[in-house]
């Protein structure tokens, strides 16, 4: 087994719970709160990743994942984020959108060579398959996800 679990925050502890690959799109709940989780594989939002956790994030996952580095003084940066929320809900299910902040995780932007922002990786099963620099538009975004997935 190549993918035994995944790894998803509680969105109302933040604690980090373990779910099965096997039951990947059930519904689930936190081991520590009891509350609500959503499952792996359904993301309604994106998701904030951090140095520490990009490996069960992202690279863990088993499934397509379109990581977004950005900072919050980025203008171009800002341009996408509207974009990416419309796409999390469009996909959702589809493809897991994170992001990642390159000021306060700069081992992963170090990492993947990140030198200009916005930059956008796409994951599959944790191998990178394709990436873009620069503000891009939702169709071409678009297009890219759906080579992806
Ligand atoms: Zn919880």
């Amino acid at each position: 087994m190549k993918h035994e679990a995944v790894i998803v925050q509680c969105p109302r502890c933040k604690s980090r719970n373990r779910i099965p690959a096997s039951r990947t799109g059930e519904q689930a709940r936190c081991g520590t709160c009891h509350g609500p989780i959503t499952s792996p594989g359904v993301f309604h939002r994106p998701v904030e990743v951090t140095d520490a956790g990009f490996k069960d994030d992202v690279l863990a996952y088993p499934g397509a994942v379109l990581v977004d580095f950005w900072a919050p003084w980025c203008g171009p940066c800002r341009t996408v984020t509207p974009i990416l929320d419309q796409l999390a809900e469009a996909y959702a299910g589809k493809i897991k959108i994170a992001k990642i902040n390159v000021d306060e995780n700069p081992q992963t932007a170090s990492r993947f060579s990140i030198r200009s922002i916005p930059t956008l990786l796409f994951f599959k099963d944790g191998t990178l398959v394709n990436s873009l620099t620069g503000a891009r538009s939702r169709q071409e975004l678009e297009r890219y996800i759906q080579s992806v997935i």
